[in-house]
């Protein structure tokens, strides 16, 4: 029996795949932490199929590096290294597929990509040996055309760009947690925001009589007070702040002793959040505490939508009224536009479940990659700026022409970004919040803030 029908455990599988020497036995002990493999620079010396379990954020799956998958090769031994490959395939539920960040694409590297994508398996692709900023970037450029939707430059040498590696493959395979039932990924929802505002109607609109109450067993809840909702083939934890359950199950509690009963304090749930819900008022004036909720999330880097509830309590309304409320809120709050803002009635039951749909759309988008080709055109665009407004944005320094190298995305969850600037002290402020704008125009990461590392020169 070959090896790769012995697998006759609960863990999902994930095949390392590439060309020999593209550092496949480094990562694997890097992902493993164990030195099964045996590590040398002389082509070809990994001949069997290395296992190991890696354990990752509550996860584990089983890495099988395979030797290197050269389709073209002729070579018999080569042939049964990739009969071998395919057998794991089969059983896989996910590949990396490693490529030397350091060299050339090569033909068959290519060839082997349109065959792995015809295998209708999530696909990561690795650009190994990416040791420093200079070849990361590098890297992005030439294996661009690639036709995966998620490319992580990382270094198996050096454990750079591993933990983003690590992360899309475990969001890729099933959870396993449990063996027979794969869980959903959970949200983490908090719903914050002054007394009274319509916290706990909202909440209890939220899980109203045509949501499934999901059991929280197969998931992991944090609190056994927490409620678990399904939404669109999603599972929502909406975190138990300040006692939101206790308030709902009495119906509509507007006894502020029932605050003092809060089984988690506001800022310990917005830690414990994926995403915040910030519930303000509609018919009141912005408050300064409604400001400094606002800052305490931004200061943590929290994403956020606004809601402005009891909308219905809004006279007289024109087409027009919604985008004057966002303009003054936009204004007063001194927060970014991409973050959404949605008005809602609890009592008229007005844009509750949209609420969800911003969740969704914003955890999303922390865990999104943006092709390569966007962000492209994003500095191209910066570059390509008429030279009056180029002048205000690029330089501290005017006399030094300012050189843009090149703007990759080194992670997600945060989401981060690098700009390639030989002279960093070039850059003046204002061009970072114009890149950010030209990220965002491509693809608007709506409620999620983000992060542009400026890296001058190679680390
Ligand atoms: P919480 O303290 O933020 O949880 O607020 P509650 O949900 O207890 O609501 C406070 C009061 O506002 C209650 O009397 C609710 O009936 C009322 N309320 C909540 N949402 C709305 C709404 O959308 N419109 C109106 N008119 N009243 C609301």
């Amino acid at each position: 029996m070959n090896q790769a029908q012995q697998v006759r455990h609960k863990y999902p599988t994930v095949i390392l795949i590439g060309r020999t020497n593209a550092g496949k036995s480094t990562l694997f002990n890097r992902l493993t932490e164990s030195s099964r493999a045996i590590v040398t620079p002389i082509e070809n010396t990994t001949r069997d199929q290395n296992r190991g379990l890696v354990h990752w954020k509550g996860k584990t799956f089983e890495l099988i590096d395979t030797g290197g998958l050269d389709l073209t090769a002729l070579d018999p031994l080569d042939q049964d290294i990739q009969d071998q490959a395919q057998r794991a395939l089969k059983l896989a539920k996910a590949v990396i597929f490693v490529v030397d960040g350091k060299s050339e694409a090569l033909p068959q590297d290519m060839e082997t990509a349109l065959w792995l994508k015809r295998m209708k398996l999530p696909i990561v692709m690795c650009l190994n040996k990416s040791d420093s900023v200079k070849v990361r970037h590098g890297a992005i450029a030439t294996y661009a055309h690639f036709p995966f939707e998620q490319s992580i430059p990382c270094s198996a040498k050096n454990g750079s760009g591993t933990a983003e590696l690590l992360d899309a493959i475990t969001d890729a395979v099933p959870a396993v947690e449990s063996p027979e039932v794969a869980p959903k990924a959970t949200m983490h929802v908090a719903l914050i925001g002054q007394p009274n505002v319509g916290k706990s109607s909202l909440f209890n609109r939220l899980i109203g009589e045509d949501r499934v109450i999901v059991s929280p067993l197969p998931h992991t809840t944090r609190d056994p007070n927490d409620t678990m909702i399904e939404y669109n083939d999603r599972v929502i934890n909406l975190i138990d702040t300040a006692g939101l359950r206790r308030q709902s199950r009495m119906g509509h509690g507007t006894d502020k002793t029932i605050e003092l009963l809060s089984t988690r304090g506001t800022k310990e749930s917005i830690r414990e959040a994926d995403v915040v819900v910030l519930v303000i008022e509609a018919q009141r004036k912005i408050v300064h505490q409604d400001k400094a909720l606002i800052s305490y999330l931004q200061k943590e880097r929290k994403s956020f939508v606004l809601v402005a509830n009891k909308w219905d309590l809004i006279p007289d309304k024109t087409p027009t009224t919604i985008n004057d409320f966002i303009k003054y809120y936009q204004y007063h709050f001194e927060f970014a536009d991409h973050v959404p803002v949605i008005f809602t009635s609890a009592v008229d039951n007005q844009r509750v479940m949209s609420i969800l749909d911003a969740i969704i759309e914003i955890y999303d988008y922390q865990r999104h990659w943006m092709p390569q080709a966007l962000l492209d055109e994003a500095l191209q665009h910066l570059r390509s700026l008429a030279p009056r407004e180029r002048r205000r944005v690029q330089s501290v320094q005017p006399k030094r022409p300012l050189v843009l190298s090149s703007l990759i995305q080194t992670g997600i969850n945060p989401v981060r970004f690098e700009l390639l600037a030989p002279r960093p002290k070039n850059v003046a402020p204002a061009l970072m919040n114009r890149l950010e704008k030209m990220i965002r125009s491509r693809c608007p990461y709506s409620g999620v803030p983000m992060y542009i590392n400026i890296v001058g020169r190679e680390k």
